[in-house]
């Protein structure tokens, strides 16, 4: 789920692998919260650097038509795969998809060795993640009053005078309108308000000139008195409170007024609301199980009758599949096959391997994906970036980390990140600063990031290390 509420609270009442998973798609996210969008203009031209994104502008660019063929329900059955070496961008581009498509479109993040696991079939967990990226948004109409309806006998038109006589007695009837007989019809909340309002509401009803047959409603918390006017008990539906507001009259002839309230849940989450053995908080302990076809096919059933009543749009949102390699040959038969659903998400791989062998088959393809799928994939590559494009990307990261570097510190980590990677480059940031506050310095100079660079290996060094403890331990 989006929802940091929800997300909170699975931290807070899981534990174990789940927890654990929760936590690493949160630091997932937090190394990409620079990124606002694409950053691209109205003709889909990338800006040089915008929402948070620097550079790899032809990637952004196809990025951004791939979008729009979302947003105009033209990409059904294809996916999407960007290749290119590691910390070049996939996933952060991908994030700026995600954050142009709109706060209630699904994105769901996987890893693919994250689908082979022992508490669920592979297919189940892919299953999993393609109806999370779904959404279905619901629309309801909430009452928003609980109206009591008060009745109050005038025998004439309201005038000044009179109001002080006008007597205020609690009578529960069915709604009168437009009364010949001098009825003054009001709806509130509750009666306390009638009598806590009392002469402010005769002044009022002086000052909004009420008269016999009026139809007026008080608000509960402000006593403020809107006239509806006597149209209204004419038509009976009264869009008096804008757009989303409406008064409808029941078939008791109550007046109800009510909004018009949308909320988006992905059908993994209707799946797993539904699924007697788990229940709602299992969506809270992050770990739903298996859910059995026979329940997804009838809320497949149920949100297409919705689709039908026009009280349920559906929302296909984006599913992100990093280092896709990793994924096998019966993984990637499930994605052809899900791929042909009238309910796919747009599905973004991502992998920086090139050549490389299918798993679970002795074949080497492209990217180690099999041709079928290789055949519907629209491939977007990033490339390495330049000096300047990787000092603007640290750049951005110190200011949303809330970090300051010396202009030497700036080259110095920069051509770290040429060496190593721009993603252990980033990771220095925030190691270096805790360097620096240790000396009560206010800005990350060279030698915090020094200190930073001997704590924490890049995996080169890493690497090289082993070899070296294979070497001692072996002799
Ligand atoms: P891998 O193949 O290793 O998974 P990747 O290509 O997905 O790598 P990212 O994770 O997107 O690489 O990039 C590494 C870090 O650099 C992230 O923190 C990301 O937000 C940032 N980054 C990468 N490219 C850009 C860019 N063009 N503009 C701004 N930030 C970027």
């Amino acid at each position: 789920s989006t929802n940091p509420a929800t997300s909170t609270m699975a931290m807070k009442i899981t534990t174990g692998t789940s927890e654990l998973r929760d936590i690493t798609k949160m630091e997932r996210i937090g190394v990409h919260s620079h990124i606002r969008g694409l950053g691209l203009d109205e003709r889909l031209e990338p800006r040089e650097t915008s929402q948070g994104l620097v550079g790899q502008a032809k990637a952004r660019k196809a990025a951004g038509m791939i979008l729009k063929m979302v947003q105009e329900g033209r990409i059904a059955g294809r996916a999407m795969l960007f290749a290119g070496p590691p910390s070049t961008g996939k996933t952060a581009i991908a994030m700026g998809m995600a954050q142009s498509l709109g706060p209630d479109v699904p994105f769901t993040i996987i890893t693919a060795s994250e689908v082979f696991s022992l508490s669920m079939s592979k297919t189940e967990a892919l299953t999993q993640a393609f109806r999370r990226s779904i959404g279905v948004r619901i629309k309801e109409e909430s009452e928003i009053i609980e109206g009591e309806v008060v009745e109050i006998q005038i025998d004439r038109s309201l005038t000044g005078h009179d109001l002080a006589a006008v007597s205020l007695h609690r009578a529960i009837i069915d709604v009168n309108y437009a009364t010949k007989t001098g009825k003054l019809t009001i709806k509130t909340t509750d009666m306390e308000t009638i009598y806590d309002l009392g002469t402010k509401m005769i002044d009022a009803l002086t000052k909004e000139k009420v008269l016999a047959g009026d139809v007026i409603l008080i608000d509960k918390t402000s006593g403020k008195i809107t006239k509806l006017g006597r149209s209204f008990a004419r038509s009976r539906d009264y869009d008096a409170m804008g757009a989303d507001t409406k008064f409808v009259a029941t078939p008791e002839g109550e007046i109800q007024k009510r909004k018009e309230v949308v909320h988006t849940v992905s059908l993994h989450e209707i799946d797993v609301i539904n699924s007697r053995t788990q229940g709602f908080l299992a969506l809270f302990a992050g770990d739903t199980g298996e859910i059995k076809p026979e329940l997804r096919n009838q809320i497949n059933g149920k949100v297409g009758e919705w689709r039908e009543e026009g009280k349920a749009e559906i929302v296909p949102g984006v599913l992100f599949i990093d280092e896709v390699h990793m994924l096998d040959v019966e993984c990637f038969s499930f994605l052809n096959r899900a791929l042909e659903q009238d309910l796919a998400p747009l599905v973004i791989m991502a992998s920086n391997r090139g050549m490389a062998r299918i798993r679970g088959t002795k074949f080497r393809s492209p990217h180690g994906l099999p041709v079928d799928l290789l055949d519907r994939v629209l491939i977007v590559s990033t490339r390495p970036y330049v000096d300047e494009e990787i000092r603007q990307i640290i750049s951005i990261r110190c200011q949303e980390e809330d970090v300051q570097l010396t202009p030497e510190a700036t080259d110095v980590l920069t051509s770290m990140a040429l060496q190593t990677t721009l993603r252990y480059a980033l990771n220095l940031i925030s190691c270096a600063q805790v360097c620096a506050k240790k000396r009560k310095a206010e800005e990350v100079d060279v030698e915090d990031l020094k200190r930073a660079y001997t704590y924490f290996m890049d995996e080169k060094r890493s690497v090289q290390w082993l070899k070296e403890q294979q070497g001692v331990l072996m002799f």
